[in-house]
């Protein structure tokens, strides 16, 4: 029985920066591009609490808009017929209809899952899905550092992959090519290369 693939939804799945940039920059009106996002506290960066930064999240309906990045949908398909479950795990915890949200956009977008952790506030990913998957992950796809470096400290991750960004800059440990790549597309092509008869191949 193979392991099943743990991977992120916000900015690995779909694009969120690139609708929460607009609306940030104008309901606090700076004039920040997603390229100086370089740090993962963005409420910071405009000056700003986290609690008015998830607001803003929820009242522009960001999550909503989101599109998710090419060949995504066919990622995921192909994770499946490789023989292994995918299970989503986003902290979207803070949002009162998270889940429900989070199922529309996937059946909206035809985005396939086996499984969905909404990871309640105050909790770490790790934390999260153990009860539910205590023997872990193949791989874990993230583009917070510290989501990958709890689940492999807690023994539930065989390889993390770090999808590239701005705010993840400070982490040089995770090497482009090895175990950071510029979307999830790139880090399944490389997983799969390693495994004779899966190439992984997104039209
Ligand atoms: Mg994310």
């Amino acid at each position: 029985m193979k392991k099943p693939f743990a991977i992120d939804v916000d900015d690995v799945l779909g694009n969120l920066s690139e609708v929460m940039n607009p609306v940030l920059n104008r309901r606090f009106n700076k004039q920040i591009p997603v390229a100086a996002w370089s740090t993962f506290n963005i409420s910071g960066l405009y000056g700003i609490t986290v609690e008015q930064f998830l607001e803003v999240i929820i009242e522009e309906k960001l999550l909503e808009q989101m599109q998710p990045y090419p060949g995504v949908k066919e990622a995921l398909r192909r994770i499946k017929t490789s023989g292994r479950d995918v299970v989503l795990v986003t902290s979207r915890g803070y949002h009162p209809v998270g889940q429900k949200l989070t199922e529309t956009w996937l059946n909206q977008h035809d985005l396939y899952s086996d499984g969905l952790i909404i990871v309640p506030e105050g909790l770490s990913k790790a934390q999260a899905v153990v009860g539910r998957y205590p023997k872990g992950f193949e791989i874990m796809v993230d583009d917070y550092p510290p989501n990958l470096d709890k689940m492999k400290a807690a023994g539930l991750v065989d390889e993390v992959y770090l999808i590239d960004k701005p705010w993840n800059q400070d982490r040089p440990e995770f090497v482009m090519g090895h175990n950071r790549f510029l979307s999830l597309v790139d880090a399944l092509r490389h997983h799969f290369h390693l495994e004779k008869g899966l190439d992984f191949a997104v039209a």
